[in-house]
Order: structure tokens, then C-alpha cells, then sequence
């Protein structure tokens, strides 16, 4: 890289990212930021500047309109915004990241990553057939096109499951069937965890109101689902499952599964930057202080890829690590700190009511049956596992020679959960214990071109 470096490079262009652009270019420092999609907003606000201005803002309700003004003020603060950049790389010396316009590498002294959440697999008998999808991929045809499917089963757990449902209702949509898999205990242990929850209590109010509204609406609502298998010649026909009052079945040509978000680390491990397992919440994060800075000089870290909180914790803390970039750079002021620090602690006090009442049932995560797919790239399944764990294997990184699982395109983005909770469970250690994958740059597919530096590169930076 020839040119001079930018002070700071985002990743993602999110509530956290978009926060952090613009506290640091209130604070006169050169930004520039980088997302795959093709406008800013994230997963919650997708598309907003489009379809917060249309029919769909009533559909996806005001928590969806708030980040209208979000999305205005970064487009509006000066920042390098390129949209349809996958970044596929991150180092000291700044990023490197492709499009369809063609790619190329960003000189920065500082990256701030701010990725977000993904939806955490679902590994069930029958989850890849056509006509099953997530909960979170039907809530982005809703974002992006204003599609929905008529007579769908939404199964798992989580906020996000029932808000989508919600949202269908918004839409006038029909709703087949909810199977609810929290386990009851869930609620008891969950109840530990109220008088922290009710210190904030707007969270509770829209879930009630959620909740209330899917009542109203007469959806058939299954509760304490232990067991959920997708059957169908060729795409989905039926889900059957299992509760307290026994064996169930029904005919359906649609189903969204969901349950819960974990970080999308993929690139933070592929930093080496220091990671540790949250037992609470099921998932690797990346190590971070309370501004944001990891165990790297050069990488600071905002937003759910630190520990899911939300949105408004996630724009509190794109706000809060800028802050902390500016200070390390001599444009900060240390005080601004404290209003946004206090903010986002309120934000975060209901996420252990949540965490623990949602927490998705060891055998959603773990397959139990044999045949059930763990790697959907390369149909790695459960038996396959099972033998190498037999074998001695000793984590996942074996577990790629010896299976193959993880060595797809996807690169063990959306197994590397699931392999690491079933080969922890069958060699009956932790999650933690058993690892997880090496993840390598380039974290996401990208052309030979773009590797090679025969793309657009650093001369395209100001435009
Ligand atoms: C599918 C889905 C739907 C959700 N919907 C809601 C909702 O309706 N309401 C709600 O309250 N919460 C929702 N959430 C949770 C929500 O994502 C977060 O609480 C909040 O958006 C976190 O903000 P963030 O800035 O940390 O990350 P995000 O909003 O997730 O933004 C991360 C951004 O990083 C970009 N990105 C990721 N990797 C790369 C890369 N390699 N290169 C370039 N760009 C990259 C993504 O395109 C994305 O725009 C949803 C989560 C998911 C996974």
C-alpha cells in the first residue's frame, strides 16, 4: 500500500459503524467505510433510506424508522462510504475488500470492525430443503423487495422469530403455525433476571405488546417443542415435532427457523485477535475493554460482534470506541465517554433476562439424530462427526480432514458453531475446551483479481 493511510477504517456500515463514522468525523479524522449491502443500516435498518420512506415503514414499525435518522446523518458526515465492499481482509496496515465495480486495499493506522450478529444455525432433521428458510431471511425479503410468504410455520426461539412474526401480521400476511422450542425451566431460571430487566422496562413492553398482537391474531401457537424434523420429497411438505402432549404433523410448503443471533466473528478471528466462548450467550466474541479495543494496538471492535446487545447498545458503542480511537489520536476528549458508557449499560441490563429466558435447547444445537446435515457445504452429517470424535478427533480443525466439514465456501461460517457444540458434546468437554475453527484470510470468496491486486485499488479511495 502506497498511499497515505486513512485514520481509521470501518467495517460495516450497521447502527455501530455508522455511530462510530460519525463521532469520528465530528472529531476531524478521515473514515472511511466499508459493507456488502447495497445501502447503509445493517441488519436492523436495511434498506431504511428506501423503505423507511414507504409502505413498509408501517409493516416494520418504529424501531425499524428510527434508523431513518441514523442512516441521513452518516451519509450526510463526510465519511468514505463504499457500498458493495466485501472486506475480505484486515491488518495493521488497514483492509483489503472486493465488489462488482472491482476492489482494493485501504491504507488505515486504525480498523474498527463492527460486523454484527448472524442467525445461529439450526441444525434439525430436514433444515436444507427447499422452502425452509430463516426467520432472518424472510425479515430481509420484507426489508429489501416487500416479499412475504403466505402460510408459513415459524419455529425456534428468540426476539427476532416473534418480532418477524409480528411484522407478518403488520403485513396482513397469514401466519400457519408458531412452535415455540424454549424449554419451559427457561422461564423459572429467566425470572432471576427480571429485577435487571425491568430497570429497563421498554423492552418488556414490546415484547408483551408482540406477544399480545400474536394472541390477538389467533396464530397457533405450540409451546415446549422438543423435538422439530422437516420432512419432504425434494422441498418441504410437513414439519413434525414433538411437545408435552405428544407427536404432531403438519402440511406446509414453508417454514422459517430461528433461534437467536451470535457475532459474526469470522473476521476477528482471522485477525487472531484474542476470542473467548460466553457461556450465557452460546457464542465466540472477540475480547474487548468498555471502549472497544482489543488485544491488538491496531483493531478496536463496536457493536454486536462484541456480545449481541441490541441496536441502541450497538450504536452507543460505535460511539463509545470512536471516542476512545479519538482520544488515542490526540482529537478526543475523554469526558464525552461518560454520557454514552451510562446509556448503553441501561441497554444492556435486560440482555441476561433474555439471554437466559431464549437460550435455544442443547439438541437444536447439537443434533442428535445421525443423518441430521452439520456442514451444508460439504453435507458433512452428524454420524459423520460422531465416527471422527470415535476416532480420537480431537477438535475441529481435525474434524476438516477428517470430514471435510468447514471446508466449503462458506468456510465454516455458519457450521463452525454447530461442530464445535457437537464435538465438544461427544467428547464431553466445553465448547470452550473443544475449540473452534482457524479461520484464514480471505474470510469471504473472493476473485483472483481482487487477491492478486490487479483490481481498482488505493487510487479509487476519495471518490
Ligand atoms: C438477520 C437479522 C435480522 C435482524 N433484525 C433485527 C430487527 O429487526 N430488530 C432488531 O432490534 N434487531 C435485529 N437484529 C439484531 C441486530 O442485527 C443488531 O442488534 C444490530 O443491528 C447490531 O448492529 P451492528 O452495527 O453491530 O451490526 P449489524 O447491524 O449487523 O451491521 C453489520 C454490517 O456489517 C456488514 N458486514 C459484515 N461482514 C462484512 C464484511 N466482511 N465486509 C463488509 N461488510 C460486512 C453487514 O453487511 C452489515 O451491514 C437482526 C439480526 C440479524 C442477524
Amino acid at each position: 500500500m502506497t498511499s497515505e493511510p486513512l485514520d481509521v477504517a470501518i467495517v460495516g456500515a450497521g447502527p455501530a459503524g455508522m455511530a462510530a463514522a460519525i463521532a469520528l468525523r465530528a472529531r476531524g479524522m478521515s473514515v472511511a467505510v466499508f459493507d456488502e449491502q447495497p445501502s447503509p443500516g445493517g441488519q436492523i435498518y436495511r434498506n431504511v433510506l428506501k423503505a423507511g420512506r414507504d409502505r413498509r415503514a408501517a409493516i416494520l414499525g418504529p424501531d425499524y424508522v428510527a434508523g431513518l435518522d441514523l442512516a441521513e446523518r452518516f451519509m450526510a458526515c463526510g465519511a468514505d462510504y463504499k457500498s458493495r465492499a466485501t472486506v475480505w481482509r484486515i491488518g495493521e496496515d488497514g483492509l483489503s475488500w472486493s465488489s462488482p465495480q472491482g476492489g482494493g486495499d485501504c491504507a488505515a493506522r486504525r480498523v474498527l470492525v463492527a460486523t454484527g450478529a448472524m442467525e445461529r444455525p439450526f441444525p434439525v432433521e430436514g433444515w436444507t430443503l427447499p422452502g425452509v428458510m430463516t426467520a432472518g431471511a424472510a425479515q430481509i425479503l420484507i426489508k429489501t423487495s416487500g416479499a412475504v410468504a403466505d402460510d408459513a410455520v415459524f419455529i425456534g426461539c428468540g426476539p427476532l422469530l416473534y418480532l418477524v412474526v409480528y411484522q407478518y401480521l403488520q403485513a396482513g400476511v397469514r401466519v400457519r403455525a408458531l412452535l415455540d422450542t424454549a424449554e419451559p425451566g427457561n422461564r423459572i431460571k429467566a425470572a432471576l433476571h427480571l429485577p435487571g430487566a425491568i430497570a429497563a422496562p421498554s423492552y418488556l413492553v414490546k415484547g408483551v405488546k408482540l406477544l399480545a398482537a400474536i394472541r390477538r391474531a389467533g396464530i397457533a401457537v405450540h409451546r415446549n417443542v422438543s423435538s422439530v424434523a422437516l420432512v419432504g420429497e425434494g422441498r418441504l411438505s410437513a414439519v413434525r415435532w414433538t411437545d408435552a402432549s405428544g407427536s404432531h404433523e403438519l402440511s406446509c410448503e414453508r417454514a422459517f427457523l430461528h433461534q437467536g443471533i451470535v457475532p459474526n466473528a469470522n473476521i476477528t478471528m482471522a485477525a487472531r485477535c484474542a476470542h473467548r466462548w460466553n457461556e450465557r450467550q452460546l457464542s465466540w466474541q472477540p475480547v474487548i475493554d468498555g471502549s472497544g479495543r482489543t488485544n491488538l494496538d491496531w483493531l478496536s471492535i463496536a457493536g454486536d460482534l462484541g456480545g449481541i446487545g441490541g441496536a441502541r447498545a450497538a450504536e452507543l458503542s460505535g460511539e463509545i470506541a470512536a471516542v476512545a480511537i479519538a482520544n488515542d489520536f490526540g482529537r478526543g476528549a475523554g469526558r464525552d465517554h461518560a454520557a454514552p458508557r451510562l446509556r448503553r449499560a441501561r441497554e444492556l441490563l435486560v440482555r441476561p433476562f433474555l439471554d437466559v429466558l431464549y437460550r435455544p435447547r442443547d439438541g437444536m444445537r447439537q443434533p442428535r439424530l445421525d443423518d441430521v446435515i452439520i456442514c451444508r457445504c460439504e453435507e458433512v452429517r452428524r454420524r459423520d462427526v460422531a465416527a471422527a470424535a470415535a476416532q480420537g478427533c480431537p477438535g475441529p480443525n481435525q474434524l476438516k480432514a477428517f470430514t471435510r466439514a468447514g471446508m466449503g465456501p462458506c468456510q465454516g461460517r455458519l457450521c463452525g458453531l454447530t461442530v464445535g457444540e457437537t464435538l465438544a458434546g461427544l467428547r464431553e468437554e466445553t465448547p470452550a475446551q473443544a475449540g473452534y475453527f482457524r479461520i484464514r484470510m480471505p474470510i469471504k470468496p473472493v476473485t483472483v483479481g481482487d487477491i492478486a491486486g490487479l483490481s481498482t485499488t488505493q487510487g479509487d479511495q476519495g471518490s
